[in-house]
């Protein structure tokens, strides 16, 4: 007993002249959290009592005994009162202006029928000037609970919403964002009817009468939101930075609310991430992010140098990826598959860019040392993104891995999945998409393929690849908690549990929103496990996660969220 308290103290003493705080410079601690369960995601010391912050870093991690005497007068102590403390979360693919955004327009996604959905439009219309849009986002027709009539494959049409707004646009968009739908003023205003063709890589469905039913599909979106644009850029340049603003404050409190300490920004014009910048520059950016940047060929050409940016505002920005598309989503069909549609025979679903400007694109990540992040979702997207990677990795090669990533990895062909590990490429993955998504996953795809490919994060882990997690928020909520908890049950709300072999262990999850997700950025030498030295972000639950029945993990609330040592969320007692 005393050996060990002798042993421990001399340890404080090391880990205290290891970080520089020796007796010369006995500097306190900003803040001190102890008396927990504090899960470090770091092999060399998985789970200590207690952990020091200063300047925004972890100065120490061990026993309440070994990190107390770093307690000053003015050190803020948490007592963790043997609640789990973690890494903060990681969101590793969401978007976070759409996040912002989407919470100042229609919630669909809780809408349990079409109908459910035209009396939401025609409330607005109600107090919304006629001409002014009408916005929506996250319904989801394979969701509700009867098919709306009339119907273009499953889909809705306008009618129902051209009646609840005769004299106001309105654009709804699929909770995919691969879809949207539009009522007859809104395609009047995008001069859209039954003589308009389909652009390369979408769809404008049509009824029986030949007329486009109003539901447009991948790039068709493009035509209605060009009609939603045009009005968009009439007003004011201050009304719309303002806009912009609001969103990036709304997205901020939301993630702070789950944990997410920083977020991985799948895709942000060159004009938004200077917004970034200024924000960061004045320490106003509410959680860090790592931004891909979404933008046209020619503009990339001309901006990527100038955009690129590691760890600007004390860690709070950087900018050195790209994103880009090569497909849609299944929901929609629009997931580029080597076999047809088990309930869309006709189709393979959609190739949405085409590979030579993705070879174009691909070459300016090259030139400008950016990673290559392509959104891939059905079998044969995967396959097209893996066979580009590779191909550029023999005309460049390089010792180190460039880490370029596929966003989604969801329908793998069995062949396909040692490749991630083989070429260094990060499986970019959301773990709700695969429980939210499991009730037409096997009417899309049929028995065998989802039972092979569909979702396979335990085959890539075990073939060596990296996987992070994420929301694909404003798709899914950006809760870590929940994602959390579909990676480790596959359990769906009805109970039924999606081909359980392909489930993470607690440790794969946690390592998935955290370290994974740091690597998957190059930022694993500042964070995603704690370790003196790192940055102080850290999460405080409410439940013990890793050990918890499974049914607990989904009560389990953030209590805390700390950034760069700061408490930025705390939750209100109940
Ligand atoms: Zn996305």
């Amino acid at each position: 007993m005393h050996c060990c308290a002798i042993q421990s103290i001399t340890l404080s003493f090391l880990i205290v002249s290891v970080v520089g705080v020796g007796l010369a410079d006995n500097q306190p601690a900003d803040l001190v959290l102890h008396g927990g369960k504090i899960v470090t995601v770091d092999a060399d010391r998985p789970q200590v009592e207690s952990l020091a912050a200063r300047g925004g870093k972890i100065v120490a991690l061990g026993t309440d005994e070994e990190v107390k005497p770093l307690i000053g007068p003015k050190t803020r102590v948490i007592d963790l009162a043997g609640r789990l403390a973690v890494p903060g979360f990681i969101e590793g693919h969401g978007h976070f202006v759409g996040l912002g955004h989407s919470m100042q327009i229609l919630d669909l996604t809780k809408a349990k029928t079409w109908e459910d959905i035209a009396r939401q439009v025609a409330a607005a219309a109600r107090t919304a000037p006629p001409g002014r849009w009408i916005t929506g986002r996250g319904w989801h027709q394979s969701k509700w609970t009867k098919k709306p009539a009339p119907d273009v494959e499953g889909y809705p049409t306008h009618d129902l919403l051209s009646e609840a707004a005769p004299n106001h646009p309105v654009l709804l968009t699929h909770a995919s964002g691969h879809a949207l739908v539009a009522n007859a003023m809104a395609m009047r205003l995008a001069n859209v009817d039954a003589s308009t063709s389909d652009p390369a890589g979408g769809e404008i469905l049509h009824d029986a009468a030949g007329e486009p039913s109003g539901v447009f599909r991948e790039t068709a979106q493009g035509l209605i939101y060009r009609a939603h644009s045009v009005a968009l850029n009439k007003l004011p340049a201050a009304k719309h930075r303002a806009e912009l603003l609001a969103s990036i404050r709304l997205a901020g409190r939301e993630c702070l609310k789950h944990g997410v300490t920083s977020f991985q920004d799948a895709g942000s014009s060159l004009a938004t991430i200077d917004v970034f910048r200024a924000l960061a520059k004045d320490g106003k950016l509410p959680v860090r992010l790592w931004v891909m940047v979404g933008d046209s060929n020619a503009r990339m050409a001309a901006g990527l140098a100038r955009a690129r940016v590691v760890g600007a505002g004390d860690n709070f920005l950087t900018v050195r990826g790209i994103k880009r598309s090569i497909d849609g989503a299944l929901g929609s069909h629009g997931a580029w598959m080597l076999e047809p549609y088990n309930d869309l025979p006709q189709s393979r679903g959609l190739n949405t860019s085409s590979l030579r400007s993705l070879r174009e694109t691909a070459r300016l990540a090259i030139a400008n040392d950016y990673q290559l992040c392509v959104h891939a979702i059905g079998d044969r997207a995967n396959r097209e993104t893996l066979d580009l990677f590779a191909d550029v990795f023999k005309k460049h090669p390089s010792e180190k891995s460039r880490r370029w990533r596929i966003e989604h990895a969801q329908h793998l062909h069995p062949d396909d999945i040692p490749r991630f590990a083989k070429l260094g490429v990060i499986a970019s993955m959301q773990g709700i998409h695969c429980t939210s998504d499991a009730v037409f996953v096997t009417r899309r795809l049929g028995e065998r393929r989802a039972a092979q490919g569909a979702y396979v994060w335990q085959s890539l882990l075990k073939s060596g690849a990296v996987v992070t997690n994420g929301s694909d928020v404003p798709v899914e909520p950006v809760s870590p908690i929940a994602s959390f908890y579909a990676s480790v049950t596959r359990r769906l709300d009805r109970g039924a549990t999606f081909f359980p072999k392909q489930k993470m262990t607690r440790q794969q999850a946690l390592h998935s929103y955290t370290a994974a997700g740091a690597y998957a950025a190059f930022e694993e030498d500042i964070k995603g496990t704690l370790a003196v030295g790192k940055l102080a972000d850290v999460v405080v639950l409410s439940e013990d996660i890793m050990t918890v029945p499974e049914e607990k993990i989904r009560g389990a609330k953030v209590d805390l969220t700390i950034i760069g040592g700061r408490v930025v969320y705390e939750r209100e007692q109940e």
